[in-house]
């Protein structure tokens, strides 16, 4: 299984592709239905980086493609024309080099200029848990999760005190950093959220675990619920340091 470290090895090879203006292609059809050749082909490509588990590929005019190799995905760079068999997910072609991705698991454009503003809706019917991660990862991994929450580009609905309480629920520390955070953490946020969200929706507001209640004991582990910054404003953060990791 692809780990962060065949990434970062992926994103070095690609390197000899970064200035070029590239042909792009995806035969897969899995991957031809999303439409990418006919919105990157021709544009430079600025970077390749890996992030966590994730490769991004700037290109010229904001857009950024994320690739995710999940079980079975792999980069190859190859002399332009080299002859395959198959049908690769994307083929990234320079003047003498090309990058092929085979079985691409995801690949989508994050953050891409054109794309709505706001975030996919918490509340949305299904949720688009999907794109909201997407964002969440095309984001510096230096950011807090708490405060990407609240950053309505990425997920929009989420205000503080859901944003306490889907925390909470989860056991994921608002402090804690994007790039440290499993793919399965940031989704069990964001579940969590839509779900409390819901059901504030449908009937009773869920009762508050830790949002207003610094001091005051966690009700799970009896941990001593804190805030910070001080003081209660529309971005301060509640949570139990002892449960939420
Ligand atoms: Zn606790």
């Amino acid at each position: 299984m692809p780990e962060g470290d065949s990434l970062h090895r992926a994103a070095q090879r690609l390197q000899v592709l970064v200035g070029e203006q590239v042909e792009v292609e995806t035969p897969h059809p899995r991957a031809a239905v999303k439409g990418l050749a006919e919105r990157l082909d021709g544009r430079r490509l600025d970077a390749v980086e890996a992030v966590g588990k994730n490769l991004l590929l700037r290109f010229e005019g904001g857009l950024v493609l994320r690739s995710h190799l999940r079980m079975n995905g792999r980069w190859r760079v190859e002399p332009r024309g080299t002859p395959r068999n198959g049908k690769p997910w994307l083929v990234l072609r320079g003047a003498e080099q090309e990058g092929v991705l085979w079985n691409g698991a995801v690949l989508e454009l994050v953050g891409a200029r054109g794309a709505p503003r706001l975030g996919p809706d918490i509340l949305g019917d299904p949720p688009d848990f999907e794109t909201m991660s997407a964002r969440l990862r095309s984001e510096s991994p230096e950011r807090e999760i708490g405060d990407a929450l609240l950053d309505q580009r990425l997920v929009s609905g989420i205000g503080n005190l859901w944003r306490a309480e889907a925390l909470w629920e989860a056991r994921v520390s608002p402090w804690g950093r994007l790039g440290e955070a499993a793919d399965e953490d940031l989704h069990t946020v964001l579940e969590a959220a839509h779900r409390l969200m819901r059901s504030a929706l449908t009937g009773p507001r869920p009762p508050r675990r830790v949002y207003r209640r610094a001091g005051r004991a966690c009700p799970r582990c009896g941990g001593r619920i804190r805030s910070a910054p001080p003081g209660d404003n529309a971005r301060t953060a509640y949570w139990c340091p002892e449960c939420q990791k």
